[in-house]
């Protein structure tokens, strides 16, 4: 029997230590939080959508970053086998709109409860509230961890599940990253992502709170003018960035769903999304988010909607007459835009005005300051370049005996189950692997724990 120390008791951490102390090692699982599952149980709004049962051609289309590299890990621990493990461990699921999978009772805490019932039955020993402070290796295949109480733990194996930087106050410290480094590893640019973007000023505040639904949008790179170049740099690198620069017009994204103005900016499925594109593009272009708010009409059907509606109410003023084609708070928007006076009689509006306003409703645009920070973000992008680790087994290419799994990988993928799945694909696999590993024997170098 071997030990493996698991580093992070989330989600990756907490299936990676389940599935090695199943085939019969000694198991460590370390967690600096008092207790396991903190982000866990934060997820889906507290409900948790642990996976998507999409087919699986979806799940690689799901995964933004890196998807390839999951390959093994998906076709080992699939997102059914993740539906099936979990009603196995004692957790019915459901199925939602969009493939989302959340457990029955809406509660995280039940998805949080069961990894914690398998991990007791399989004998991990769970330790709370220990920060890995360093991780060491003899040889490339001895990991020894040293914790806030200086205490030093050694073992055969050790898994790095220690997630990345968004939403800190779970215990997202970005340790992995430092302990990846100080290994070797290399560890690729990191950004806030799956996140809102923030708009320029003046930025319309009435907008606040206004969900759009079934809108089309694009993110469509645009040029740097003079002082607003060296703003754009804000997002992590300076505009002066030797990295290639987008043409402009170029699409960056499109999407159609919803979206929802928030104080500074814009949220919401299709934001968030853009989002996933969008964080290290900043260094390459500005940018500004592109709104079709009447996608199923061409703009000569549009035109023709907008004169019917003049027609009827061609005695109201403008701005009392785009009601039935906008919600309240979008029209004051789109008549300052259109430079009408929001005053004249709707009867009175020119075929090319019309037009005009046919246009802004086909493409409303706001230019983007940038995206939201960690604080916010649902994941990092960017993480332990995966070029360094074996994808068959999660083992680290460079120090034999270190396993990644989780959002520490350079893997990040859309809302929907999906950011999980590559957790709990990625922590079995680490798992599975270091408990199938051929283990040199120690002379009883476990027994010489210190303190
Ligand atoms: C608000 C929010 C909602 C989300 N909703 C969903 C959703 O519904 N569906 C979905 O698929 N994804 C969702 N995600 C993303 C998902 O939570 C992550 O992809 C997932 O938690 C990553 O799992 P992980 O185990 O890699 O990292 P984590 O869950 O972050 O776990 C890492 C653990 O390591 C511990 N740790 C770190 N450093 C150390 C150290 N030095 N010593 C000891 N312990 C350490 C941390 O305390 C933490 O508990 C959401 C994220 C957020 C922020």
């Amino acid at each position: 029997m071997a030990r493996i120390l698991v580093v992070g008791g989330g989600a990756a951490g907490m299936m990676a230590a389940a599935v090695a102390a199943k085939k019969g090692h000694e198991v460590l699982l370390f967690e600096q939080n008092e207790k396991l599952g903190k982000k866990l149980y934060i997820t889906g709004k507290g409900r948790c959508n642990l996976t998507n049962a999409c087919d699986r051609e979806e799940l690689y289309k799901n995964v933004v970053t890196n998807p390839r590299f999951l390959y093994s890990a998906f076709a080992k621990f699939s997102n059914q086998e993740t539906i099936a493990y979990f009603n196995s461990i004692g957790l019915a699921t459901k199925i939602e709109r969009g493939g989302r999978v959340f457990p029955v009772s809406d509660h995280s805490s039940d998805v949080i409860r069961v990894l914690g019932q398998e991990l007791k039955r399989r004998g991990v020993k769970v330790l709370l509230g220990t920060k890995v402070k360093e991780i060491m290796d003899d040889n490339g295949c001895f990991a020894l961890l040293v914790t806030e109480d200086e205490k030093k733990y050694f073992g055969d194996a050790c898994i790095l599940a220690t997630g990345g930087l968004s939403y800190p106050t779970t215990g997202a410290t970005g340790d992995g990253y430092r302990f990846a480094s100080q290994l070797g590893h290399h560890v690729t640019e990191l950004f806030p992502s799956l996140v809102s973007f923030k708009l320029k000023e003046p930025f319309p505040a009435e907008l606040e709170g206004l969900s759009l639904k079934n809108i089309r949008v694009h993110l469509v790179a645009d040029l740097w003018y003079g002082e607003e170049k060296s703003e754009i740099g804000q997002q992590g690198k300076k505009a002066g960035s030797k990295k290639k620069k987008r043409r402009p017009g170029e699409i960056l994204f499109e999407d159609f769903g919803e979206l929802v103005f928030t104080g500074t900016g814009i949220s919401g499925p299709v934001v968030l999304s853009a989002s996933s594109y969008a964080a290290p593009l900043f260094a390459e272009c500005a940018m500004s988010f592109h709104i079709d708010l009447k996608p199923a009409l061409s703009i000569d059907q549009l035109d023709a909607r907008i004169l019917r509606d003049f027609d009827e109410a061609k005695n109201k003023c403008l701005k009392n007459a785009l009601d039935h084609l906008l919600p309240q708070k979008l029209i004051r928007v789109i008549i300052e835009r259109s430079g009408i006076s929001p005053d004249r009689q709707a009867g009175a509006i020119k075929k090319g005005e019309r037009r005009q306003l046919a246009g802004l409703l086909k493409d409303l645009y706001f230019p983007v300051q940038a995206c939201g920070g960690y604080a916010e973000a649902v994941i990092t992008k960017g993480g332990i370049d995966v070029g360094e680790i074996n994808p068959s087994t999660m083992e680290s290419r460079l120090v034999k005996g270190i396993y990644f799994a989780g959002e520490v990988l350079d893997v990040d993928a859309l809302t929907g189950g999906f950011n999980l799945q590559v957790a709990w694909s990625s922590g079995y696999l680490a798992g599975l692997s270091a408990a199938g590993k051929d283990f040199p024997v120690r002379n009883g170098i476990l027994e010489n724990e210190q303190k």
